[in-house]
Order: structure tokens, then C-alpha cells, then sequence
């Protein structure tokens, strides 16, 4: 059997965290059986389904490196389809038309509600003849389901689930105006499109025995489940806006996140190989199973995603770091980088790279070898001026303009002299020069930066400061 999975987003929305985890656990699966991950969007809620939520999601899943097969299924336009399924039903006498009002049914309800019994459709026409429908009455189709026995669930996840069929009531199939339901177009989609494997959020546990139901109703043989714990923050609780339940493009545009990071530590979210916390895709594929997943909810953690950022930071080429940086710096100082500065770029990036967790964070400490001068410099950097630094870097002036050598050691050598003759240890002579060079007082080591930078560039800072 040819594993096919499935990620199955409501665009009603972006591409949440929840969504990106449960796109990469079906992908993963597929590529592990060396079957398939399909996607299709839900945008059967007319209302709430926008063009917007579409693209952020396709969007998203690409940047994440998510790449489905085939052509994408838009489950609206297959709305005849749904609508066949049903009335096949209905034909099948597996299914029928009931034309209970919404104020019987409201009716009905308040009886339950008074008699402490639990609120379903208590299936007044099951059995009557839809001749007996008042005259032009449309009437919903709803499931006619099995009313004793069980629906037994062997969740992938969540082990052997069951409930009693007396607890489900004969759900909707199609709306009086014709219209699928949400569970309707879910089973008939899951069916057309070979679905094997359904992994998705635990939230949707419920809606399985129904579904699994429908499956068996229409003939078709239900998929496998596997219902996958929701993601929570780091305090426990259900996963927000604050805990960091954004879309995956706040990730990418606003925090600067590498998809490679993301897609390790989400796949650490509720599974795990060991103690291994890099994990690379290739291994992703070799050991992921959806049976490892865990039932527990998981808890989201920002800083441990930071971390692996880093990681992943300091494994990534100079080039793409610069090609990454490059637009975020013009987009955060306002300036355009021209061929030197992102030539300084790249010179100085294996020195920057090592102290970065975010592109934010990088774009952010490399834009000083990119800005023009004269240099706007922080707080900090101008005490350590006033602290003695200015006069120290009007002494230094003419003897960096009278040296030669012009390499990280060779300037390294020439600070060890200088602070020497002077009684200084090396951070007070290289302090100065990193705030003259910098703006800041934090930078890759400032001999390779004066390296980068150039002489003159060098000099020009420091006189400007003078
Ligand atoms: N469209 C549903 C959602 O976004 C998922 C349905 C499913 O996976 O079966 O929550």
C-alpha cells in the first residue's frame, strides 16, 4: 500500500504553528514510506475563506520546504461531488431528508435540556415517509446512523478510542440549500483523494467516529488516524497569540527564523529520536513515525527555538547569510547596500554568525559594516569616547596611518604593542577602536573588522570621531 497523507487547512486564516506542525508530521510520514503528502484546502466557509489566508498558507508551506505532490485540491469546488455522495446515500436508504423545523428543533431541544438528557437529534424522520414533508420544504439530508454497537477508533496516537453509537445522532450530510457539510466534503475529499493516512490536531478526535461512520456508509474503507496532541505555551496553557501561536511568517519576516530550524525544533514537538535535538531532514525521514508521536500535550518554547536558530545560523554558507541579511538590513536602516557593503558583508559574516540567534539579530549587528559615515553611535559607545577612549584613538591615528600590514594579525600585533607602551590592557585599546568602527561596543573581534573594513575606511571612521 502507497502511504497518502494529507494537510487539510481551513483558509481561514494564516499558516499557524499548530498548522505548520501538523503539515510537517503528514510530510514527513509520507516521505518516510515513500508515499505521498497532498494538500487541500477547506474553503467551504465562504464567509471566512479568504484569497489572503490562501496564499499565506501555500506560502508558508514553501518557505518551510514543505513541498506537496500534485495539484492542490480546493474542497469548494468540488462541491457536486459532495452533494452526489449524499443523495447516493439517500437513494441507498442509508441516508434521508428531514424536515424538522428550526423551531421544532429548538423545541426539541429545550425538552432534552428539561429532562436532563443529552442534546441530539432524536431522529423523528428516520423513518417517516418525505411524503409526509409539508409543502415546499427543502428539508436537510442527515446520516442514518447506527444506533446501537460502537464506533471503535484505533488512533495512531491516541491508542484504541470508542464511543457508543447511541451517543451520535444523525449528523447533516447537506444543508437545506443544498450545501455539503464540513464532514460530508472531509470523508468524500479523504476518499477521492486515496487517503490513507489522516494526521491532523487532536482537536478533530471527535469528528473521527462520525466520520469514520460516513466512511462506512458510503462504502468506502476509513483511513488510518492518527490524532496528534495540540501544541501548548510555555506556561501550559492552550497555545496564543502571546505564547507565539502566529503565522509562520511572523517567524520568518518579523523574528527571522531559518525554515531549517523551524522544521527541527516543531518536529521535536511531540516526538523525538533520543536525546537528539539537531536532527537534519534527512534523518527527519529516516525516523519519523507517526506511532512515536506522543499523547501528551507538548509546550512551545521560544527560547529552545532560538537556540537551534543559532545553530543553524552558524551552519549556514556566508553567501546565503548575506543574500537572507542584505534586504533585512535596507528594510531596518533605510539604506541600500551597494556592492562594497555587501562584499564587507560577507567578509565580516563568519565572524557575525557566531554571535546570532535571529537574521533580525545578525541583519542588526552586521549593518554597521554597510552604513555610511560618519556613524551614529549608541550611549555606550559614546561613554567609553568620553572615558578616556577619544584621546586614546587620537594617539593610535597616526601610527595606524603609518602601518603597513593591514590583516587581522597583523593589526592584532600592533594593539599589543600600542597597549604595552601604554599600560593598557588589549580590551582598552580595543574598545575605542570597536566604537569608532562600529557605533557600538559590541562587534565580531575588531582586528578582523578593521581588516574588513579596509584602511582608509578605518581611518575615516576613527578621524571622524576626533
Ligand atoms: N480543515 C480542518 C482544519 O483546518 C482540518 C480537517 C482535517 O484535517 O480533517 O482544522
Amino acid at each position: 500500500m502507497t502511504v497518502i497523507t494529507r494537510f487539510a487547512p481551513s483558509p481561514t486564516g494564516f499558516l499557524h504553528i499548530g498548522g505548520a506542525r501538523t503539515a510537517l508530521f503528514n510530510y514527513l510520514y509520507a516521505k518516510h514510506t515513500g508515499g505521498k503528502f497532498l494538500l487541500r484546502i477547506e474553503d467551504t466557509d465562504r464567509a471566512r475563506s479568504t484569497q489572503a489566508a490562501i496564499d499565506a498558507i501555500l506560502d508558508g508551506l514553501q518557505w518551510l520546504g514543505l513541498k506537496w505532490d500534485g495539484e492542490v485540491v480546493f474542497q469548494f469546488a468540488r462541491a457536486h461531488r459532495h452533494r452526489e455522495a449524499a443523495e447516493g446515500l439517500v437513494k441507498a436508504g442509508k441516508a434521508y431528508y428531514c424536515f424538522a423545523t428550526p423551531d421544532e428543533l429548538t423545541a426539541m431541544r429545550e425538552e432534552q435540556k428539561k429532562n436532563g438528557q443529552p442534546l441530539r437529534y432524536d431522529g423523528r424522520w428516520r423513518d417517516r415517509d418525505p411524503k409526509e414533508a409539508p409543502a415546499g420544504a427543502k428539508g436537510v439530508v442527515r446520516l442514518k446512523a447506527p444506533t446501537d454497537g460502537e464506533t471503535v477508533l484505533q488512533d495512531l496516537v491516541q491508542g484504541e478510542v470508542k464511543v457508543a453509537n447511541a451517543q451520535l445522532d444523525d449528523m447533516v450530510l447537506l444543508r437545506s440549500d443544498g450545501t455539503p457539510t464540513y464532514m460530508l466534503s472531509v470523508v468524500v475529499d479523504d476518499h477521492d483523494m486515496g487517503i490513507t493516512h489522516v494526521i491532523r490536531g487532536d482537536d478533530h478526535l471527535t469528528n473521527a467516529f462520525r466520520q469514520i461512520q460516513l466512511f462506512k456508509a458510503l462504502g468506502f474503507e476509513p483511513p488510518a488516524f492518527g490524532h496528534i496532541p495540540l501544541i501548548h505555551g510555555a506556561d501550559g496553557a492552550k497555545l496564543s497569540k502571546r505564547h507565539g501561536a502566529l503565522g509562520v511568517e511572523a517567524y520568518r519576516d518579523e523574528m527571522g527564523f531559518l525554515p531549517i530550524a523551524l522544521r527541527n525544533y516543531l518536529l521535536r514537538l511531540g516526538w523525538g529520536h533520543g536525546d537528539d535535538e539537531i536532527i537534519s531532514d534527512a534523518q527527519a525521514i529516516e525516523w519519523f513515525d507517526i506511532k512515536d508521536v506522543g499523547r501528551g500535550a507538548s509546550r512551545f518554547d521560544m527560547a529552545k527555538l532560538t537556540n537551534l536558530n543559532g545553530h543553524y545560523i552558524r551552519e549556514t554558507a556566508d553567501a546565503e547569510l548575506v543574500t537572507l541579511t542584505a534586504p533585512l538590513i535596507e528594510k531596518r536602516t533605510g539604506m541600500a547596500l551597494d556592492a562594497l557593503a555587501k562584499d564587507r558583508l560577507k567578509r565580516g559574516m563568519a565572524g557575525l554568525k557566531q554571535r546570532a540567534k535571529t537574521l533580525i539579530e545578525l541583519a542588526d549587528s552586521a549593518a554597521f559594516y554597510a552604513k555610511s559615515r560618519p556613524l551614529t553611535l549608541d550611549d555606550k559607545a559614546k561613554g567609553i569616547l568620553a572615558d578616556g577612549g577619544k584621546a586614546f584613538l587620537a594617539e593610535a591615528l597616526p601610527q595606524l596611518q603609518a602601518q603597513a600590514g593591514w590583516t587581522g594579525p597583523e593589526l592584532e600585533a600592533w594593539a599589543r604593542a600600542a597597549a604595552e607602551a601604554k599600560g593598557l590592557k588589549l580590551g582598552q585599546v580595543a574598545q575605542p577602536i570597536r566604537v569608532a568602527l562600529s557605533g557600538s561596543t559590541v562587534s565580531p573581534p575588531v582586528f578582523d573588522v578593521m581588516e574588513i573594513l579596509g584602511k582608509d575606511e578605518t581611518l575615516a571612521r576613527i578621524s571622524d570621531l576626533l
